[in-house]
This record gives structure tokens, sequence and C-alpha cells, in this order.
């Protein structure tokens, strides 16, 4: 099928949404979106320039500034967001597929992290925006103070294409609960997907401006970090963009979420229960393909039971059904784009140069010969040293450790520049959890390893700065203002 034939509004996305309305770029450059497991084109998205993101910065300022948002009370916030959340589910079903076209993504996974989740966590931020005390007044040593939360203002939030919704819903629905307005900056990666929170965003009366949506790659983006009238930075990326962003905002002393990186480890110890590992590795390593920052793709395995450890992920791989991602079935889909299949490609080639073992995997998958697939890959006997196990892979390639003792696992684990993800595997959960106290990670998981959005999410080390998620991640997008009067105020 063309383009054109197929064209519908969410493959056509040739128009930026400014200011509660689609606008024309100012520049000319098309992209296209191809299927990861096919290759073939199936949607067209413009590209936006630094003119663009100058209209979309101008449109949210002039939201929070002039236009009815700044004014509206928490509970007022709440009504939309949760009327934004209702639009969202109505369209949950197709923005999965959307997605698992766009980047490969297996379908039940996406029907949960791009389907169901950026509604629940508009509901949840709207449940917390009405929960949370926006002002406050306290006595003091000349009166009283008035403590309030204001909005941080004017927010660029920035998404890498691995989970295009829920990362990106991860920055609007706090920075909504705060006040705040928005531009987003999706992936060209994933460069239809995100148009539909501003369909959704219209359906639900969301006012014009407080929702900017303009696709565009590195240089506009680095426009939209360093536009003077953006007040905050929330990105989610690689750690090479991450520490480009850092520098700039770190120079205009301008606020800043950064997740990044990670190169998680998960570590049997050597009580652990076999069959509990195998059945937690698809939450805790191959997640959408290894596509994942907190994928724990360091196994460290006890010496006393290596080979049993070896054999069971080689087993593991072995069984993954890798096919077309919107099948039910299929347990392992494509890479997200041919450039980052090159990349995994190459690591797979360091990993057979290097002393690693291969056990399983490093090709191309049997009866496969479209689409970006890679082979579920073990290399075993990999050393903490090597390239392999230091730098971020992300895709579906092991690399496992021996190591001699519950010191020398726990060790091997923070001798890494990143703390993201990470696992515990061991029969005893309270030794799991003194060893989970250990690890310099932001999250970590006994016995498994499942996000939770309740709970404060980020890294530690080169994996980031600041938390997304959880009540705790409203304060990111609030800045604090004491304003002194007298003690008539307390009431
Ligand atoms: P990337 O850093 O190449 O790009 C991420 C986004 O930033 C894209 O929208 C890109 O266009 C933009 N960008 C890149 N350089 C920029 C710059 N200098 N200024 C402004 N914008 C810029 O990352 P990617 O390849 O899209 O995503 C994969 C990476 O994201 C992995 O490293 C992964 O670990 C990380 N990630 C981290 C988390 C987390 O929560 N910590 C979650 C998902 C992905």
């Amino acid at each position: 099928m063309t383009l054109i034939e197929e064209s519908r509004t969410e493959l056509d996305r040739t128009r930026f949404f400014i200011d509660g309305e689609w606008v024309a770029p100012q520049g000319s450059e098309l992209h296209t979106a191809i299927e990861a497991h096919t290759e073939e084109a199936f949607g067209v998205a413009s590209l936006g320039t630094e003119a663009d993101m100058d209209a979309a910065v101008r449109a949210a300022r002039r939201a929070l500034d002039e236009g009815p948002w700044g004014r509206t009370t928490a509970a007022e916030r709440a009504d939309v967001m949760d009327r934004f959340a209702a639009a969202l589910s109505a369209r949950a079903d197709a923005t999965s597929t959307l997605v698992t076209r766009e980047n490969g993504m297996p379908i039940t996974l996406s029907n949960a992290f791009n389907g169901a989740a950026p509604a629940g966590l508009l509901q949840m931020y709207a449940q917390i925006a009405r929960q949370t005390e926006f002002e406050s007044v306290r006595p003091s040593m000349s009166g009283a103070t008035i403590v309030r939360r204001e909005p941080v203002g004017v927010v660029a939030a920035i998404t890498p294409w691995n989970y295009p919704q829920v990362l990106a819903m991860m920055k609007i629905a706090p920075a909504l609960a705060a006040g705040c307005t928005i531009v987003l900056k999706p992936s060209p990666e994933t460069a239809l997907d995100t148009y539909v929170f501003a369909d959704a965003a219209q359906e639900a009366g969301l006012p014009p401006g407080v929702l900017n949506i303009v696709l565009a790659g590195r240089e506009a983006g680095a426009a939209l970090v360093r536009h003077p009238l953006v007040d905050k930075v929330a990105f989610t990326g690689s750690t090479a963009a991450g520490r480009a962003i850092g520098a700039e905002c770190g120079g205009l002393i301008r606020r800043m979420t950064l997740e990044l990186g990670g190169k998680s480890a998960a570590i049997v110890l050597d009580d652990a229960d076999m069959d509990t590992f195998l059945a937690n590795l698809d939450g805790a390593s191959f997640m959408n393909n290894g596509q994942t920052c907190t994928t724990q793709s360091r196994i460290l395995a006890p010496r006393s039971r290596y080979a049993e450890v070896t054999d069971a992920l080689a087993d593991y791989c072995r069984n993954l059904v890798v096919g077309n991602p919107l099948e039910e079935s299929t347990t392992l889909g494509p890479m997200a784009s041919e450039t980052h299949l090159k990349r995994v490609q190459g690591y797979i080639d360091i990993g057979k140069a290097s002393g690693a073992r291969l056990i399983t995997g490093g090709g191309r998958p049997a009866g496969l010969d479209r689409g970006w697939f890679v082979e579920p890959t073990v290399f075993a006997d990999v050393d903490n040293d090597d390239q392999l196990a230091r730098e971020e892979v992300f895709g579906p390639v092991y690399a496992v450790m021996p190591y001699d003792s519950e010191e020398d696992a726990i060790r091997i684990a923070n001798d890494s520049e990143y703390g993201l993800g990470g696992s515990v595997f061991t029969a005893d959960e309270g030794r799991g959890i003194e060893v989970a106290r250990r690890i310099r990670t932001g999250t970590i998981g006994v016995n498994y390893y499942q996000l939770d959005l309740g709970a404060p999410f980020g890294g530690m080390k080169n994996s980031g700065v600041g938390r997304e998620l959880g009540p705790e991640a409203l304060n990111a997008y609030l800045e604090y203002k004491s304003v002194f009067v007298s003690a008539d105020q307390l009431g």
C-alpha cells in the first residue's frame, strides 16, 4: 500500500500543534515514518526549525502569562486533566498500534505503556493536584509567611523514541498539575504518535497554548533548550545528549530534569530460584526488545552456579518468539530503526572480537528477511571492563559475568558510570533487600523488576538528575515563593 492510499490524519502529521491550532511549518523538511518490522513507509511528518520552536514557546508563554491557565485553580486543572485522560483512553488501541508500527514494540507491551499508562498518569496527577496544598501560612519571627508553590513556568519537554507516549506523559501530567505550560519535542523515530495528545487535548478543552507539539531533530531541539522564554527543560534520552543539554541549562541557570542511559545489573544470588529468575527476565531485561533504559543486560552469576545461569539464559533466548510485533504472541520485535539496528550489530561485533564467549545468537533471526530484527544474544565470560559491560547496547544482548562472593557481586554491580535500574534474585527476600540497599541505583527490584508509576523513578550517577513519577515528581514543576505578611494572615 502506498503512502497516499493509506493517508489518514494520524499518518499525516505535516502540521504542528501550536496555540491550540494546526499550524503550517516554517521550514520544508519532511520525515517519512518507516514501519520497523516491514521497512515500509507508512506515514509522513514535518520537521520543525528554530522558528517553529520560537512560535511554540511564545504560545506557551502567552498561555501562562495572559491566558486563563495561569489563573486556574488546581481543581479546575484536575478536571481538564480527567477529560484529557478520557479522550486519550478512547484512542488507546489505535495509539498502541501506531507506536508498535513506528518502533517495533510488542503490542501487548504497547497496550500497557502507550495505551493505558498515559491516561492513568493524567488521572493520577489530577488527583495529586486536588490533594496538594499550593499555598499555606505559617508563623514567622516578624508575623507570618505565606508559602506558595507556583508553577515553574514554560516547560520544554524532549523525549526519545523507545516509550514515546508514557515518557512524554511523565512530563506533561505533573507539569499540568502544577499549572505549567509545555512545548513538547518528540523524536523523529516516533514522528506520528505524539500528536494524538493534541487531538485529545483539543477534545478535552485544554486552553490554547498550554500544550504545544513540534516534531524536530537535534538542532531545533537545542534551540528549544536555550530559548530565553523557557523556564525548565525535562529531558529523557541518551547520556551524551543529556550532558550537552545539562551544560546549556547550567550556563543559563535553567531548571532541568535529566532521565538518561543505563547499564543495569541483575544479580543472581547463590540461593536464587532459577524459574523465578527466568520468569522475570521479560520485565527485567528484554522488555521492548532490550530498548529500555532500565534493561538489565549485565547478568552477575555466582561461580558455583555459573553454567546453570548461562544455560538458562541461552534457553530463554532461544524460546523468545521473534517476529511481527503486532501479533500478540510475539515477545521480541525488531529494533526501532536501521541506524539503531546497526548500532546493536556493532556491539555484537565488539563482543565477538573481545575475549567473551558467544553462547547463542549474534546474527539475524532465521526466516525474517525484512524488518530490523536482531537475534537475542548471550555473551558469557564478559569482563566488567569490556565495552560490552560498560556501554549501553540498547538491544537484546546479554553480558554474563561470574562473581565469587556477595561482596564481589555488589562491587561489580556498582562499578558502572550508570545507576538506573537493577534486580536481585534470591530465595531470601530479606537478603535481597539488604543487597538492594547497597546498590547505587535509582530503582531496583527483588525477584522481579516492574516500574511503579506511583514511586519516584530516575537515575544516580550518569543516569540522570532529578526524578519523575510518584507524587514527588510534582516538585520538579514547582517553585516555592515566600510572602512575608502580618500575623493577621494566620487566621
Ligand atoms: P537521544 O539522546 O538521541 O534523543 C532523545 C531526544 O533528544 C530526541 O528527541 C532527540 O531529537 C533529542 N536531542 C538529542 N540531542 C539533543 C540536543 N543536543 N538538544 C536537544 N534535543 C536533543 O536518545 P534516543 O536514542 O532517542 O533514546 C535512547 C536513549 O534514551 C537511551 O540512552 C536510553 O537509555 C535513554 N532513555 C532513558 C530513560 C530514562 O528514564 N532514564 C528512558 C528512556 C530512554
